[in-house]
């Protein structure tokens, strides 16, 4: 047996999960794809094969989006599922995630790698809270009334419709939240879903299949179609019949997707990539950021896209703050997810792997200086330990571009000018997140007004709520994610007008 599914910890539900056939699921009912191939999922602790899961492709995608299409236009979801009663279909389905909490948890960091204790405290019960926060706004996103001022007697009004068909794509770092963050808000309106999730990580997308179908949803409002992105993602972001895509990647892949859209104008959101400026000024409290700094850059082995990598520090607590952010990361105990004992699991995958210790190698032979970043021989699974650089320059590809790992680029400024700060924050194609360190809020609000990004932190990087609204400037993306935004991504407006005269 796989040495993942051998482990002590690991509950015999999610053994007999992994161990069987997974499938598709397409109106309601599981099957396999059409092709009969597979995928291999792996995991990334030990780089040995976890299980395999269908390899859905363009016929596959057909069959899920025509299910969704008859779902939503003829199928009782529509016209008979009051907004109450998806309301509480969602948290019919907040009551079984939390019912199964803990196998989520191992499910995903088995397939993902992260360490299991926040699996559970993190993405687990964050879906479960996102689900029900939009389970609340179900029976209270509508239209309006409104005055016009034409000549005669009017009613007018708007009304909200749910966009309709929702392709939806999502990455591996978060399997199970990044899909929540999509779900909840389409469900909550009245959308129906064909969801892509990473080839990397299937397993708690199918997990949440069967949730989904205990809580009663109807056939075919959601479709979980497994596959590989240049296939079935490919597929999905081309299909003429489906109204909208929402898409969270790499900004590369965002573009494609955007041309796929094309075809029938079919409204795109897109989450994409970061590189997070962090910039702390001599006044902040260094034993309350160090810690929090390094959560903001190493959290989840750095794959988070608005983590905190691009740190500036004002050269008069330089050396004190980064040698206390290596010094809180270098007692992380790295290791297996499922162990209890681990704070940073491995990379996702040996491309992940290689990809992080290229960037290294690329910075160490332009000069800079890297403490950490080994690469974990002694360790099966794609392991390296988080890296701290010193003595980079702006033009560095590892100060430049989003690596996707446990990397921290750690810079020095002299002068407090905001004008200057500002500018050296937004010199990047990306805008997803920020955050400010210091104890002087004119300053800390002058700064937040001139950076350009969706998130910006006081004292804080990058804080979860489901109501706080998620997404890009720049190059990061397109719409908001989280909060009212994303329930504007799903729907359509109409307005009414009568004529009363
Ligand atoms: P990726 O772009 O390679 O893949 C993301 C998803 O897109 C996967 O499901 C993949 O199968 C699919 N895909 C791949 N090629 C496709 C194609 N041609 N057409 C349609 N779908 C396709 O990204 P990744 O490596 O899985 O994730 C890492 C990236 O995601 C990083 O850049 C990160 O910043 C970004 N990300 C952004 C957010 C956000 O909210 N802004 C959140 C998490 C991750």
């Amino acid at each position: 047996m796989q040495r993942g599914l051998a482990h002590p910890s690991l509950s015999h539900a999610v053994r007999q999960f992994v161990q069987r056939q997974h499938m598709l699921l397409i109106d309601g009912k599981w099957s396999e794809a059409l092709s009969g191939k597979t995928l291999d999922v792996e995991d990334p602790g030990t780089g040995e094969l976890l299980t395999r899961v269908a390899a859905g492709e363009a016929a596959d995608v057909d069959r899920a989006v025509h299910a969704a299409r008859v779902a939503f236009d003829t199928g009782p979801w529509r016209r008979r599922v009051s907004p109450a009663a998806r309301s509480k279909l969602l948290w019919k389905l907040a009551d079984l995630m939390n019912d199964h909490a803990d196998e989520l948890a191992q499910l995903e960091s088995l397939d993902n790698g992260k360490p299991v204790v926040f699996a559970r405290a993190v993405d687990v019960l964050s879906s479960i809270e996102m689900v029900r926060y939009y389970a609340g706004w179900a029976t209270k996103f509508g239209g309006e009334t409104i005055d016009v001022s034409v000549p005669g007697e009017w009613h007018a009004y708007s009304t909200r419709d749910p966009i309709g068909v929702v392709g939806q794509i999502v990455p591996w770092n978060y399997p199970l939240g990044m899909a929540i963050w999509k779900i909840a808000p389409a469900l909550a309106v009245g959308c129906t879903i064909v969801l892509k999730p990473a080839e990397q990580t299937p397993l708690t997308a199918l997990r949440l299949g069967e949730l989904i179908l205990e809580a009663g949803f109807p056939p075919g409002v959601v479709n979980v179609v497994t596959g590989y992105g240049e296939t079935a993602g490919a597929a999905l972001a081309a299909h003429p019949q489906v109204d909208k895509i929402a898409f969270t990647g790499s900004t590369e892949v965002g573009k494609l997707v955007v041309k796929a859209a094309l075809g029938n104008m079919k409204r795109v959101s897109l989450e994409l990539g970061g590189k997070s400026p962090v910039i702390v000024f001599p006044d902040a409290d260094i034993q309350k950021a160090a810690p929090a700094l390094a959560r903001a850059a190493f959290f989840n082995t750095g794959q988070v896209c608005s983590a905190g990598t691009r740190l500036y520090v004002h050269e008069h607590i330089y050396d004190e703050l980064v040698d206390q952010v290596y010094a809180e990361v270098s007692g992380w105990q790295i290791g297996y997810g499922l162990d209890a004992d681990t704070k940073m699991g491995p990379l996702i995958s040996a491309r992940q792997h290689a990809r992080v210790t290229g960037y290294l190698e690329a910075a160490r032979n332009d000069g800079a200086t890297v403490l950490g970043g080994a690469p974990c021989k002694a360790k099966q699974g794609y392991f390296v330990t988080p890296a701290v650089l010193k003595n980079t320059r702006p033009t560095m590809s590892v100060v430049r571009e989003e690596i996707f790992g446990p990397v921290l680029c750690a810079m020095s400024f002299r002068d407090n000018e905001i004008e200057q700060l500002a500018a050296v924050a937004n010199d990047t194609s990306y805008g997803l997140a920020a955050s400010i360190w210091t104890r002087d809020l004119g300053v800390a609000h002058k700064l937040a007004r001139r950076i350009k990004a969706g998130s910006v932190g006081v004292n804080a990087h990058s804080v979860p709520d489901p109501a706080l609204p998620f997404g890009g400037f720049k190059q990061s993306g397109w719409g908001r994610e989280r909060g009212r935004e994303a329930l504007e991504l799903y729907t359509d407006v109409k307005s009414v007008t009568i004529n009363l005269d």
